[in-house]
């Protein structure tokens, strides 16, 4: 028996075979050719390219309607790299100029595509490196003549493997977990295995090379471990946390339309962070009162032009339709040139999280930015619409990106397109030094929206997106709960609505300290907000208060993990 540990995208326990899929990291043959074989050789490319797209094109045809929401969003990503000039033209190019084999050229090309993801700082770009790796092996197991699919493909298993595309995904309807070397909580993969609702632990490192098919597997996606060969002890207490896992989902769908109130009165409301318009659904189905964060940044991205006005007015749209009167909050571009859009071209910085990202970015582009806050303007015709600004430190760039609203408003006035003239707009609290002068935030502004992820990354000097320093990564440090509750007793005081919408907020671990920070607002992913409200209902924040005044006077992270123990078991 031995165990492994990754990344738990959720989804609770299984217990099952192992099947391991074979490893993407073939050996790519390298030879040259003579100038004679040129043209063979880039029509032999060609054909695996359109083999490859039409295998895409029928898995997509084949999509059951009940399939996941995403599934088609992804097929089309992979169809689109496909069709990229920087990776089949280049590839043509490298054949002719270099003389180089089929395999050798698209895989140099794919490779050198997907670092340029890589190097991104954000962590959605980088899986899109990975995506781009997918689409090449597939196109390298039609030019070795093998077949583009998994075998395994209607067995009821445990799939392993160093990465799965989201194509070959889709073809493993009957997996009941997936253990992944590679990838993290924003791949594709780790998409795609929870809308199918599969348990999934993904960044296992070399689950792949030590696992062998048949291996009796339990894999707990919550606590991200696969265990593989357990003992009869073992696989008995798995089998007692499975069952007892599925009861409590159960349990938790009824708490779907209890309000979220504390023991003593206090009425807390729960939102949802959604990426892309089609997930308003989940928000829906878990209870969200509105969308606290739709992270726009996400219409953005795949793609080789920018979206127009038209196109993402049509997004927002079609959001605050579906959330039918309930509150959606639109933040306003969170990229830059650390994540520059593929339609601009612009290389990566040297210090990607702190160059020209979210609202720097959108201040040095006013006409991109105006295109996007007319588009918002335009949707809050069409129900309640917040606007929220990201990344904000400095007073001039509230004071900048307010007269840029202005100025998009007159622009809809003079057209005469309709808009609501009140909509309110809030700034994210993510740098420390928002935090420490949010008593200016709050003058200028109708509410904010403490983003703990990036408000960790920026205190403790920690890349969130890098695995090398993510045990540094501590989200319950005092120096980031004293900023936390900083900017919650500021807002408060000033009577200014203030929410929390990073990942702490979907951490029931954290639930009982931030309302006893005093917080009533919390948006998070809709997979966590039935267990978040569980909490808030066994919650007593009158007796909360004074306990977490207490915790936050400690200095030590240890000590404060103890106290936040204590404060959930009391
Ligand atoms: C955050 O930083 O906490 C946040 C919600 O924004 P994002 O995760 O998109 O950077
Ligand atoms: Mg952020």
């Amino acid at each position: 028996m031995f165990s492994l540990h990754g990344t738990g995208i959720g989804g609770g326990i299984v217990i099952g075979r192992a099947r391991v899929l074979e490893s993407r990291n073939r050996d790519v043959p390298h030879y040259r050719l003579q100038p004679s074989q040129v043209m063979g050789e880039q029509s032999r490319l060609e054909t695996a390219i359109e083999v490859v797209k039409a295998e895409l094109f029928e898995l997509a045809e084949q999509l059951p309607a009940e399939g996941p929401a995403e599934a088609r969003a992804l097929l089309d990503v992979h169809g689109m790299i496909l069709d990229d000039p920087a990776l089949a033209q280049a590839a043509h190019e490298a054949i002719r100029d270099h003389l180089w084999n089929a395999e050798w050229a698209f895989s140099a090309q794919a490779g050198h595509l997907a670092a340029q993801f890589e190097a991104f700082e954000d962590a959605y770009l980088r899986e899109r490196g990975r995506d781009v790796q997918q689409v090449a092996e597939r196109v390298m197991r039609v030019l070795s003549g093998s077949s583009t699919r998994p075998t395994a493909m209607s067995e009821q298993a445990i799939f392993v493997a160093e990465d799965v595309a989201p194509a070959d995904m889709l073809s493993l309807r009957a997996a009941i977990g997936f253990g992944i070397d590679l990838g993290g909580a924003t791949s594709h993969t780790a998409i795609l295995a929870r809308s199918m609702n599969v348990p999934a632990v993904l960044g296992l490192g070399f689950a792949s090379h030590l696992i062998v098919d048949d291996d009796h597997l339990i894999l707990d996606g919550e606590a991200g471990i696969v265990i593989v060969a357990p003992d009869e002890t073992v696989l008995a207490e798995y089998r007692r946390r499975q069952a007892a896992g599925e009861i409590e989902r159960e349990r938790l769908k009824w708490l779907r339309s209890v309000p979220a109130v504390t023991l003593d009165g206090v009425a807390v409301e729960l939102y949802a962070n959604i990426e892309r318009p089609e997930e308003t659904e989940f928000a829906l189905a878990a209870g969200a009162e509105g969308i606290g964060l739709f992270r726009s940044e996400f219409l953005f991205l795949n793609r080789r032009s920018l979206p127009d006005e038209e196109e993402q007015f049509e997004a927002y749209r079609s959001v605050v339709a579906a959330m039918a009167g309930l509150p959606v909050t639109i933040r306003t571009l969170d990229v830059g040139a650390d994540k520059a859009l593929p339609a601009l071209g612009a290389a990566p910085p040297q210090n990607p999280a702190l160059g020209q990202r979210a609202i720097r970015y959108c201040l040095a582009e006013p006409e991109i930015f105006l295109v996007q806050l007319r588009a918002i303007l335009r949707a809050s015709a069409f129900g309640q619409t917040r606007l929220l600004i990201p990344m904000l430190a400095h007073n001039h760039e509230i004071d900048q990106t307010l007269r840029l609203i202005e100025f998009a408003r007159m622009q809809l006035r003079d057209r005469g397109v309709a808009f609501d003239e009140g909509l309110p707009v809030g700034g994210m609290i993510e740098v420390p030094a928002a935090a420490l002068t949010a008593s200016l935030f709050v003058r200028r502004l109708d509410f904010l929206s403490i983003g703990t992820n990036d408000l960790i990354q920026y205190t403790l000097a920690i890349d969130r997106t890098d695995h090398e320093v993510a045990s540094l990564y501590e989200p319950f440090h005092p120096a980031v709960l004293r900023l936390i509750e900083m900017t919650i007793r500021t807002a408060r005081r000033a009577g200014t609505p203030v929410a929390v919408c990073g990942q702490m907020a979907g951490d029931w671990a954290a639930t009982h300290l931030l309302l006893g920070m005093g917080l009533n607002q919390f948006s998070m992913h809709p997979a966590s907000l039935l267990r978040v409200k569980q909490e808030v209902l066994r919650a007593d924040v009158s007796h909360l208060a004074p306990r977490v005044e207490r915790l936050l006077e400690s200095d030590d992270p240890q000590q404060v993990r103890a106290l936040l123990g204590r404060l959930v078991e009391d």
